[in-house]
């Protein structure tokens, strides 16, 4: 008998083929029956894991958490939040929860609103061509108008110009028409980097990318400079600003990945692309590792 177990599957980028062990289907299954609601037994230790399968864009999610509608400094924004689309890996909502508490400590007075995360169980992503494993989170950009001041109550995401001006609303994931009047605003770039920061400093999640549009990007990691940031947290953060070439310009909102976290990759959870998770030898990988 094979040691391995083959798994196809069909999926809207051609067919795909992923070998597991048969021991990570095991300790899958072991998780799967651990996380079901209700379930007691053997594997009642593990009761509240939650746990990422598969790829970002071809996977799924065990014992997902629900990133709580609002919190500190931040909140789901109401349009999204009938979509069913809050629920990720607990280390993704535990890193964004202190992320956006630590932007309201350090600048008072902002928001940030969160759009998609992942369905409950993962997987069926048609609004997104990722967001399968409960592994990725778009948020819209802090805005602030004229005057500095935090925009709030926003009604839809914004677009913003490669010298940080408003430009337009955006459509939005959430697919509403906008009538309202677009405000004197500009980026919020002290927020948008206090955040960027936040994520990166946290010793409890490994984020893998912030997809971003490129002269965005640019605009915060000078702003990092202005305000005399750690060079080496400036240098892992021009890693992980990236704007994909396969994907809209993300000049509305940035959409964050974090990786496999060490529970979830012994289980099947595959990252793609460069692997710099572990922080303490980050600095000893070069960037193409
Ligand atoms: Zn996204």
């Amino acid at each position: 008998m094979s040691a391995d177990v083959v798994l196809h599957r069909d999926g809207p980028w051609g067919r795909r083929r992923d070998l597991l062990s048969r021991c990570q289907v095991l300790g899958l299954v072991a998780v799967a029956m651990s996380v079901l609601p209700g379930c007691v037994g053997i594997f009642a230790s593990t009761k509240g894991a939650s746990l990422s399968w598969g790829t970002h864009s071809h996977g799924a999610l065990l014992g997902a958490v629900a990133l709580p509608v609002e919190g500190d400094g931040y909140q789901v924004h109401r349009d999204w939040r009938a979509r069913g689309r809050s629920f990720a890996i607990e280390e993704l909502v535990g890193g964004l929860t202190r992320a956006f508490a630590r932007v309201e400590q350090l600048a008072p007075g902002g928001l940030a609103y969160v759009g998609d995360l992942s369905v409950r169980r993962g997987g069926d992503s048609s609004m997104h061509r990722s967001h399968e494993s409960g592994r990725d989170v778009d948020i819209f950009y802090y805005a602030v108008d004229g005057e500095e001041k935090p925009l709030s109550d926003l009604p839809a995401m914004i677009r913003f110009a490669d010298d940080g001006r408003a430009t337009a609303w955006s459509a939005g994931r959430a697919g509403r028409r906008m009538r309202e009047a677009l405000p004197d605003a500009h980026l919020d770039l002290r927020r948008t980097w206090a955040l960027v920061a936040s994520l990166l400093s946290d010793p409890m999640v490994e984020v893998q990318w912030i997809f971003i549009h490129q002269p965005i990007a640019e605009l915060l990691l000078q702003e990092a400079e202005r305000e005399k940031a750690d060079p080496g947290l400036v240098a892992r953060a021009r890693e992980i600003l990236h704007q994909p070439t396969d994907a809209s310009p993300h000049d509305d909102h940035m959409h964050v990945r974090v990786f496999c976290p060490v529970r979830s990759r012994a289980f099947g959870c595959v990252d793609k692309g460069p692997r710099r998770w572990w922080k303490k030898r980050w600095k000893y990988m070069s960037p193409s590792s």
